[in-house]
């Protein structure tokens, strides 16, 4: 088995269409094959058809922004229905403030004398209700304000620096219920990821388990390998389900390739297991 439950396509931040990340997670002998984007869940049917066609198994997925104690989070829903309208209108409702959210992004940058970031943002977003912080990574990138996007971060749209700007999405609880009452299963994406101490990371993970929330990513290509050790402790401690993905965005921009990260240690529940 060589799942990988957590990808990007244009109908989010990712570089590629649904049908060429499936392609390409073929290509890489990925087996079992979610995507997970943004917010959105626009890319499941073009994926779902061409994973069809390849006979890869496809898992219906989303990646829902969380604010928990003022903290951004990411929870990711597998094996969700799309069709499900308190998911759908959940869904809605987050990406409804992502454009406003641009706007205030792009004055921040324009008082550090960067101009025309609204346009170039949106310019670069397939779906333009979820314009992301990636948008304008590539677009400041393009410009010659850092040599890739990942430095991008190092200097622009975080805290302190240049084009950041608080923003409220999801509360937790909403996030699990909505994936829940889809069928799905709550997954807390990259937990190594977040700016939470040891005790807060716990406090987190044991909220999202009171909400109905039952996995957690264990190896995922935003954790370091002492990270895969540490977070596989938790997930044994706590009967919490494994999950394996890539967070892949697109070639030459992502650091880990599809389906290529490590296998989950063998004594751990995967979260794949009842399906
Ligand atoms: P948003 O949801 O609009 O705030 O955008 C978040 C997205 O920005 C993430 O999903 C990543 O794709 C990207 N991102 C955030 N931090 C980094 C980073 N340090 N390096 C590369 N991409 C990042
Ligand atoms: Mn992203
Ligand atoms: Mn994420
Ligand atoms: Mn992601």
């Amino acid at each position: 088995m060589n799942a990988d439950l957590h990808c990007h396509s244009t109908a989010s931040d990712g570089l590629l269409a649904p049908a060429a990340l499936v392609e390409r997670a073929c290509a890489r002998g990925v087996t079992m094959f979610a995507l997970t984007d943004h917010d959105a869940i626009a890319g499941l049917d073009e994926a779902r058809d061409a994973a069809a066609a390849r006979g890869l198994r496809f898992i219906d997925g989303v990646e829902i922004s969380v604010t928990w104690r003022g903290t951004t989070l990411h929870v990711v829903g597998l094996n969700i229905d799309p069709a499900n309208e308190d998911l759908r209108r959940g869904l809605v409702s987050v990406r409804g403030s992502r454009v406003r959210r641009a706007r205030r992004i792009a004055e921040s940058l324009e008082s550090a004398g960067i101009a025309g970031s609204f346009e170039g943002a949106m310019a670069r977003a397939e779906n333009p209700e979820i314009v992301s912080r990636t948008h304008f990574a590539r677009f400041l990138v393009e410009r010659g304000h850092a040599r890739d996007v990942r430095a991008v971060f190092h200097h622009f749209l975080v805290q302190g620096k240049p084009g950041y700007v608080p923003h409220e999405w999801a509360a937790l609880g909403d996030a699990v219920a909505w994936i829940r009452a889809a069928g799905g299963v709550g997954v807390i994406a990259h937990p190594g990821r977040y700016k939470l101490s040891r005790p807060d990371v716990r406090e987190l993970i044991a909220e999202f388990m009171r909400c109905g929330g039952a996995g957690i990513e264990v190896v995922t290509g935003s954790h370091t390998p002492e990270q895969y050790a540490e977070f596989a402790a938790l997930a044994r401690e706590l009967g919490l389900l494994a999950s394996r993905g890539s967070d892949f965005h697109g070639p030459g921009e992502s650091k880990v390739e599809l389906g290529s990260l490590p296998q989950l240690p063998a004594d751990l529940q995967p979260v794949w297991r009842d399906w």
